[in-house]
Order: structure tokens, then sequence, then C-alpha cells
């Protein structure tokens, strides 16, 4: 039996602490918040995750919520007709093979605290500091920290060949509602792009007092959507985000006829730059500590993915510490166990990263081609469990060229 402490119980330190616990090892939580808090607290994210993150839950038995939670079963891109006619330029959707979900993490946060608990996990509430991290990592094998945007992940220097960006690149804002339309054929993530302008997606959810509907505003700096600065209040932030709509995607708009917000802590906004860090830290005693999550590879919420990433990476980190047996969890261990998830982790980040630039020519004709070939729509859609597929053509005129042809011949 190993002792670790993780600092942070959100999607990537719960999982992996649940996870650790139910193979028999000593596992210390330190949250900075109370369950209660968290579950009567502002919402924190948009959530939707796809199918392998969601069966990593499933393995280790801590999915409350795939009965209860609206499916989320497809993808639907949409871009404005530029001449400002209120139609569509471009309009594709895509079935998932297996469903997403979406579940608040003011519901999933407060019930793995408890049963982190019920399992025989010692939670501490407290905002650890480094002092606290020299005595944990006296105390144990292995610190962990999973501390999201926490100022505390500041002890990981940022990887400036990894983070092409040092601003952020969206203003974000996030809309909890009821009473939307549903989408007719089938419910779905519908992303529309706005070019110039940003990004508006929504799609079903589970929250704090029921199924809802998540709409997500990614504003460009500067431009007409990143206009959060001035709403005072929740009912200024629900006019904001329908007059949004009512400006861009009247079909959108349409489904908003009726909407309310889910409650007052239902909305968020605020921006970060997208950030990856050297996973191992050095505390001032010389001992080294791990990162995990959005505290060590933090992207933008543009494509869905940083819940989807840390429940990848508490699987991946899972797998290597069950494996290492009774050795010393040393700084080669460490970096190889950031390594492991990194194989996997630059792809996202990549496509995350060039998704939050104009598209060029050959992204725009790959989107405009799934309009009109299922089979295209299909693996985008689908590309969202896992954004390899989308290597190398989406990255690369050449290989799109290629492979479109090919789609065409076949
Ligand atoms: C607007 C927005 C929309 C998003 N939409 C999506 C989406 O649709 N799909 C998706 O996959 N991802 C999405 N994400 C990202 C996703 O929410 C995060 O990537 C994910 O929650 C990261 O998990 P984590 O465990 O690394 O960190 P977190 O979930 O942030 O957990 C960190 C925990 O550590 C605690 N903590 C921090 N510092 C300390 C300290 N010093 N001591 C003790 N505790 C501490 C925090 O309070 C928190 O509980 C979105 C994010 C935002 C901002």
């Amino acid at each position: 039996m190993r002792k670790i402490t993780i600092i942070g119980g959100g999607q990537s330190g719960l999982q992996l602490g649940l996870g650790l616990l139910k193979n028999g090892h000593q596992v210390r939580i330190v949250q900075n918040r109370t369950a209660e808090d968290i579950a009567a607290g502002k919402v924190m994210s948009s959530q939707c995750m796809f199918h392998t993150a969601v069966q990593n839950e499933r393995d280790l038995g801590i999915d409350f919520w795939s009965d209860t939670c609206p499916p989320v079963e497809g993808i639907n891109f949409m871009v404005p007709a530029p001449d400002g006619s209120g139609n569509k330029a471009i309009d594709w959707a895509g079935r998932l093979e297996d469903n997403a979900y979406s579940v608040d993490q003011r519901v999933k946060i407060p019930a793995w605290m408890a049963e982190f608990e019920r399992l025989g996990g010692t939670m501490v509430i407290k905002d650890a500091s480094i002092s606290d991290l020299e005595l944990y990592s006296r105390e144990d094998d292995l610190v962990i920290v999973a501390s999201g945007k926490g100022e505390i992940g500041q002890l990981f220097q940022r990887d400036a060949e990894k983070s092409p960006y040092e601003k952020p690149m969206r203003a974000l804002a996030l809309t909890y509602v009821t009473g939307m339309t549903p989408r007719p054929e089938h419910s779905a993530v519908c992303f529309n792009l706005i070019p110039g302008v940003g990004e508006y997606f929504v799609f079903p959810a589970l929250t704090v007092s029921g199924p809802c509907e998540i709409m997500v505003f990614e504003g460009v700096p500067g431009g007409p959507m990143d206009c959060w600065g001035d709403v005072k209040s929740p009912e200024q932030h629900l006019e904001t985000s329908k007059k949004i709509l009512d400006t861009f995607l009247p079909w959108e708009a349409e489904r908003c006829r009726n909407i309310e917000l889910t409650d007052d802590n239902g909305i968020l906004a605020g921006r970060f730059p997208p950030t990856v860090r050297h996973p191992v830290a050095t505390l001032p005693s010389g001992r080294k500590v791990l990162g995990l999550g959005d505290a060590v590879c933090l992207n933008d919420p543009i494509t869905g993915q940083g819940s989807n990433n840390a429940s990848k990476a508490a699987a991946v980190y899972l797998k290597r510490i069950l494996a290492h047996g009774d050795r010393a969890f040393d700084e080669v261990w460490m970096q190889g166990t950031f390594d492991a998830y990194w194989d996997y982790a630059q792809w996202v980040v990549n496509w995350t990263n060039m998704m939050l630039m104009p598209p060029p020519p050959f992204v725009l004709e790959i989107m405009g081609t799934a309009c009109v070939e299922p089979r295209l729509a299909h693996r985008m859609a689908n590309g969202f469990d896992d954004p390899r597929d989308f290597f190398p053509w989406f990255a690369d005129p050449d290989a799109a060229s290629a492979y479109l042809s090919e789609l065409k011949a076949a």
C-alpha cells in the first residue's frame, strides 16, 4: 500500500483518488472548498465528456449519472453566411457512436467527495500552500498537484515550446438555462463558428435542478462577443446571451424564446491563456511533486476537451502508479508518467490551439465538404472523443486534399 496525497479534488484529482482507493492505496485529497460550498456555488465548466472519458468513470464504478443525464448524441457544426442574410453557409451534423454527457461539476464533485470518504479516503478541507506540500511530501510516497487553474499550479514552470499563446484567446461565458427548444433530429453539441467574432455552442446537460442546456460563448478578445465586462446581474447575463444570438445566430435565437436561468449561479464569465507547464516541480526542500490535469495542461474550452483530458490523464497516472509497485516515485518516473499522457494530449492541444486561429482555406473546404459527405461529418463528430484522428488531414493542406480526393473517389 502506497501513501499518496492529491492537491485538488476536481475531475482529475478525485477520479485518480477514487481509483487509487479502490486499488487498496491510502489516499488524502486536499480540497479548498467543502462539498456544500461547491454544490451551492457558481458553475465552473460546461464539462461535456465523450465516450472514452465517461468509460474511465464507468470502469471505476463512479459514473452515477448516465441514466439520468440527458445524452448528447451528435455534433452539429454551423457557420452563418457572410452576407448577413441569416442563412447558414455551412451546416453538417454527425452522430456520435456513443453518447456524450455533461454532468454539472456542482453535482458530480460533491457526490465524488462523499464517495471518496465512504471508501475510506481522507478529505482535508484546506487551501494547500507550499509549506503544506512540503509536509505532505515528507509524510507520503507521492504528492500530485491537480489544482486546475488554482494559483498553486504556478509552481510548475510554463513550457513555452508547448504553449504558443501568452494571452487569453477567447472571452468565455457560460449560461445554464431551461426552456430551450430541443434540436429536432437528435440532441447534439450545436457548434456555431462566427468568423472574426467567436464561437457559440450549446448542448443538454444535468444540473443541480435537473436537465438543462448549457450555452457556451467564446468571444474573440476585443470583438462584439467580448461583452461581459459590464454585466452586473444574472438577469443581464441572460439578456446578453440572448442578444448575441439575436445578432449573429437567428436559428439559435429562435430556440431561446422561452429560456430562463437554471439558477442565479448558473452563469460564469472569464478568460485565461491556454498553458502547458513542465510536469515536475521542485519544492524549496528539493522534493519533487507531479502535476495532473489543468494544473499542467490547460486548454481553451473551444473544443470541449479539458474534462476529457483530465479523465484520460487520471487514467494514465492510475495505471502508472499501480504498475510501479513499491519503487520510489522519483523525478524520472514522474516525467515518464506525464510523457505517457502527453503522447495522447499533444494532439488535443495542437487541435485546440488550431481552432483558436481563423480557419485556413483548406479547413473551410473540409467543413464545406462535410455538408455533402456524411462519412466526413461522422468522422469529425467522433474525433471529439479522440482528436488524434484529426491528424494529419485536419492540420496539413496536402493531407487534407489527399483525404478529400480519396473520399470523393470512394
Ligand atoms: C467555460 C468553460 C467551459 C468548459 N467546457 C468544457 C467542456 O465542455 N468539456 C470539457 O471536457 N471540459 C470543459 N472545460 C474544462 C474542464 O472543466 C476542466 O478542464 C476540468 O475541470 C479540469 O479538471 P482538473 O481536475 O484538472 O481541475 P478542476 O476541475 O479545476 O479541479 C481543481 C480543484 O482543485 C481545487 N484547488 C485549487 N487550488 C487548490 C489548493 N491550493 N488547495 C486545495 N485545493 C485547490 C479547486 O478548487 C478544484 O476543486 C471547460 C472549462 C471552462 C472554464
